[in-house]
C-alpha cells in the first residue's frame, strides 16, 4: 500500500507547483529498439531534431520566463550530443536519469535493466552529475527496477500513475517518492507521430485547453502537477507557440510554483510525521 507524500506550504504561498519536465530521447529510443534501426537515416534525424534544433528553442522559452524545469537525459544522448547537457546545466536545470539506450524495463533481464541504469549514470557523471531522480524510458517499470533504483541511491521517480498527487512508492527495497506523470499531461501521444508508430498530430489548441484545464485542476486543489514533454515534439516551432501560451496562461490563472522534481522531492514528508 502507498501512501501519500505531504507537503507543507508552497514556497512564496502558491497555490500549485508545476514541473515541466523535457525527455531528451534523442537517437537512443529507435537505436533501443533494435540494430535495424541504425539504417534509417530519417527515423534518426526526427531523433536527432531534440537535442540539436528543439532543446535550444525550449531552453531559450525557459531562460525568457525565468522557469527551471528538469530533464530527464539517456546517457547516450548524454555521449553523443554533449553540447546538449552542458546547455540545460548552463541554465540552471535538473538532469535526471532515463535510461542509456532508452530500452523499456520489461523487455530486459535484470543484468539487462542494471546496466542501462548503471550505464546512464556513467555518462551523466561525465558531466558532473550525480541524478536523484528516474524517469523509466516508455513510462513502464518493473519490480526489480524498483529495487535497483533504492540500492543506487535515487530518492525519486517519475513513471508511475497510481495517483494524480505525489506519494510513497514502497514496493521496491526502501520508499520511494513517486512524482506521476501521465499520458495525457505529455507531447508524445498527440504529436510524436512516426511512420509505424503512427500519432495523432492533434490540434495543439485542444492540448492547450487540456493542459490548462488541469492546471485549473491542480490549482484549486493545491495539487503538484508534471507535464512531460520531448524536444523532438515541444520543440517543433508551432507547438513551443502552444507551450508559450500554456505557460502565460498558467501565470495568469493563479499563483503558481514552477520548480523541478528536486525541489519538488526537497519538500516531501511521509504522511505520518
Ligand atoms: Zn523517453
Amino acid at each position: 500500500m502507498n501512501s501519500r507524500a505531504v507537503f507543507p506550504s508552497l514556497p512564496g504561498a502558491a497555490e500549485v507547483a508545476v514541473a515541466l519536465t523535457f525527455d531528451v530521447d534523442g537517437e537512443a529510443p529507435w537505436l533501443g529498439e533494435g540494430p535495424e534501426n541504425s539504417r534509417r537515416l530519417t527515423l534518426l534525424s526526427q531523433g536527432r531534431f531534440g537535442p540539436a534544433r528543439g532543446l535550444e528553442r525550449v531552453l531559450d522559452l525557459l531562460a525568457e520566463l525565468d522557469i527551471r524545469a528538469t530533464f530527464y537525459v539517456p546517457g547516450h544522448t548524454a555521449d553523443h550530443h554533449p553540447e546538449a547537457v552542458v546547455a540545460i546545466l548552463a541554465g540552471g536545470h535538473e538532469v535526471g536519469h532515463h535510461g542509456y539506450l532508452h530500452r523499456s524495463s520489461e523487455s530486459l533481464d535484470v543484468s539487462g535493466q542494471r546496466a542501462e541504469l548503471e550505464e546512464g549514470l556513467s555518462a551523466l557523471s561525465l558531466h558532473g552529475v550525480r541524478p536523484l531522480g528516474y524517469r523509466s524510458p516508455g513510462w513502464e517499470l518493473t519490480p526489480e527496477t524498483l529495487g535497483m533504483l533504492a540500492e543506487l541511491g535515487f530518492s525519486y521517480d517519475s513513471s508511475l500513475m497510481a495517483d494524480d498527487r505525489p506519494y510513497w512508492e514502497t514496493s521496491g527495497t526502501a520508499p520511494l517518492l513517486e512524482l506521476p506523470g501521465h499520458w495525457s499531461l505529455c507531447d508524445w501521444p498527440y504529436f510524436g507521430w512516426t511512420p509505424y508508430h503512427g500519432g495523432l498530430l492533434a490540434d495543439p489548441a485542444a492540448v492547450e485547453r487540456i493542459w490548462l484545464e488541469e492546471f485549473e485542476s491542480a490549482r484549486q486543489e493545491h495539487r503538484i502537477v508534471t507535464y512531460t514533454m520531448h524536444p523532438e515534439a515541444i520543440g517543433r516551432g508551432y507547438l513551443l507557440r502552444m507551450l508559450r501560451r500554456v505557460i502565460i496562461g498558467m501565470l495568469d490563472g493563479g499563483r503558481p510554483w514552477f520548480a523541478t522534481h528536486a525541489e519538488i522531492a526537497a519538500l516531501a514528508r511521509p504522511a505520518t510525521s
